[in-house]
């Protein structure tokens, strides 16, 4: 479906050295011609990957704000600013031009206690300002265990269709990426196998036909992430439903991540 799409998700690493370092790598490097690429640095370098980085790689934020409590459902899209320390919104991430937010993170919703409604606002409010997105969905082992994954997925995926309204869904099949990535396999050497995640693809597709449209769940590109490297991409890209990759640490090699890119 669609283009095939990488990203780079660095999380939080590097420095100014290593990250100047791996921008210039990833400019004389090769990620072929085919594929939408799209790194994520930590906040602080997003500015210098905009300004250095060479196009068509494109980059993305790593989250965003979107003012939401539970008392309080409604909330205001005219601004974002406001008394919330420690933050950085949509709106600026817009006002700065950055095209791409990952969403959703696994580790933003264990580690930082992001619930499925928060997700589904941030989806909403980051193509409020014309964000394009990668919302993150998967599940734990334990959840897997207990034959739970698909539920899992889809309430997480109704937190998202519920926020994004009928004017947003004409774009959320090209401009929402969705990364499916099992707990279990992330940064574990635990790659799900392909057929795992051809079955979860599909069902998520399904899913989409279903509880959106026909032509949303066509176009919708879905990421596989979780110990993605350059020896198990091109396994795992020969499945059907399998249209990118969200990696982490490969992505932190140039070479190896040029190789995961050229993968489709
Ligand atoms: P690893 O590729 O390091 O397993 O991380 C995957 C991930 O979480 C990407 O967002």
């Amino acid at each position: 479906t669609g283009r095939f799409i990488v990203g780079g998700n660095w999380k939080c690493n590097g420095d100014r050295a290593s990250v100047t370092a791996l921008i210039e790598a990833l400019n004389g490097g090769d990620v072929g011609d085919n594929v939408d690429v799209v790194v994520a640095p930590p906040f602080l370098y997003v500015d210098q990957a905009l300004s250095e980085l060479k196009s068509p790689m494109q980059v993305a934020a790593q989250n965003a704000w979107v003012e939401y409590t539970l008392e309080d459902e409604t909330h205001h899209y005219d601004s974002d600013s406001g008394a919330f320390t420690g933050e950085v919104s949509a709106e600026m991430l817009e006002d700065m031009g950055v095209p791409w937010v990952i969403l959703g993170h696994s580790e933003r919703r264990t580690l930082l206690g992001e619930d499925d409604t928060m997700v589904g606002k941030k989806v909403a409010h980051a193509r409020f300002h014309g964000l394009s997105v990668i919302v993150c969905v998967g599940e734990s082992l334990e959840q897997r265990e207990a034959g739970a994954t698909m539920d899992v997925i889809f309430k997480q995926l109704r937190a998202v269709a519920d926020e994004i309204d009928d004017r947003e869904h004409s774009s959320w099949g090209s401009q929402v990426v969705i990364a499916y990535e099992p707990i279990w396999a992330i940064g574990t050497g635990k790659v799900a196998t392909p057929e795992q995640v051809q079955a979860v693809h599909a069902g998520i597709r399904q899913w989409l036909k279903d509880n959106v449209s026909e032509e949303v769940s066509k176009a919708t590109r879905i990421q596989y992430g979780g110990s993605v490297n350059e020896g198990n991409c091109e396994t795992l890209a020969r499945e059907s439903d399998i249209d990118g990759f969200l990696v982490g640490g490969a992505s932190l090699d140039a070479t190896k991540f040029a190789q995961i890119c050229k993968s489709s």
